[in-house]
């Protein structure tokens, strides 16, 4: 998904763009004539004039086919976007509609009725939820979340990941298995960190069978921590492995199999991920399990920032 600012942003390049080659153009045109008026040799203008011309048309043409080809796949994009989000925001209102109109008909009794108020409370926090989430991500893709620049022990961020993971899949308790290299630190945000890594366990509990082993790498490797989560869940196809990032999209086979979820864990995940500098890579084949690995920047605190939780926003 992208936000306006792509849009504003593509047309502030479409104008730079066009400057670049119109203004080289005239340039080139006017010194030709200038050397034609000063009596310069005709066989140099003119070919002054082809090489303008050629480079111009070649640019152009690259230009436009590069522009026409990402203002559509934008336009698909953010088409694509707004349905999935009326579509999730339908849902609950569907629900919410209907709560609404057995109360006013007035045929349930108390017991009933208070039933009912329940379960429209729930299909209101969902609504709630998702709308937050919603605002939270569009923030972070567009650099205004403010992320925190902890001193962070990459071991006890961990640990938050898990205790979250836990309280996550109190029906089914799953033992995680961890690799941790000792004494692993790094700077960012600690208690977002957390949350995108205890997503990618959740993920890796929800998409698995009954004998689930999940595992947990994180290593240093140079400027970079790397946080691996691995399992031995049902894997995703490789015509998958981009889409998964993007808001709302779900594979065909978590969708069949009824897993809770909207499709938003992975884009806060990259989201997460950018804003340290850094990636989420997915390894998985249907099947055999799926890996995926946040790789961060260690990253520095500026020197006159000393104090281990002084706040700064992503760049
Ligand atoms: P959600 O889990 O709510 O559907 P996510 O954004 O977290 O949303 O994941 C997007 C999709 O990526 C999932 O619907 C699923 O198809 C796929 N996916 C994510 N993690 C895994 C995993 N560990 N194993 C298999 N598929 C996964």
């Amino acid at each position: 998904m992208r936000f306006p600012p792509a849009n504003v942003e593509l047309r502030r390049a479409q104008l730079i763009f066009m400057l670049v080659v119109l203004i080289p153009t005239i340039l080139t045109t006017l010194i030709a004539i200038m050397l034609l008026v000063l009596g310069g040799s005709y066989p140099i203008v003119a070919g002054i004039l082809v090489l303008t011309l050629c480079t111009t048309g070649i640019t152009g043409y690259i230009l436009g086919t590069i522009f026409v080809g990402k203002g559509a796949s934008l336009v698909r994009v953010q088409n694509d976007f707004l349905s999935s989000v009326s579509h999730e925001l339908r849902t609950p209102l569907t629900s919410m509609r209907l709560f609404m109109e057995s109360l006013r008909d007035g045929r349930l009794d108390p017991k009933q009725q208070a039933e009912v108020v329940v379960l429209l409370g729930g299909e209101i926090d969902r609504l709630e939820t998702l709308v937050n989430r919603l605002l939270e991500l569009s923030r972070m893709e567009t650099g205004r979340h403010p992320f925190a620049r902890d001193r962070i022990e990459v071991s006890a961020m961990i640990d938050e990941a898990i205790k979250s993971f836990d309280a996550a899949t109190l029906s089914r308790p799953t033992k995680i298995e961890q690799q941790l290299e000792p004494g692993l630190t790094m700077i960012g945000d600690r208690a977002t960190l957390a949350r995108a890594i205890a997503n990618l366990l959740v993920n890796s509990w929800k998409y698995s069978d009954d004998d689930k082993h999940i595992g947990l790498i994180a290593k240093g490797a140079g400027r970079y921590v790397e946080i691996t989560v691995r399992d031995n869940g049902i894997g995703i196809a490789p015509g998958e492995h981009r889409d998964i990032f993007e808001e709302f999209h779900r594979a065909p086979e978590a969708r069949d199999r009824g897993a809770p979820g909207v499709g938003l864990g992975l884009a806060f995940v990259r989201a997460i991920a950018r804003a340290h500098k850094g990636k989420v890579l997915v390894a998985s084949r249907p099947g055999a399990g799926s890996a995926f690995t946040l790789r961060l920047k260690r990253g520095r605190l500026p020197t006159s920032e000393t104090a281990p939780h002084a706040h700064a926003h992503a760049s």
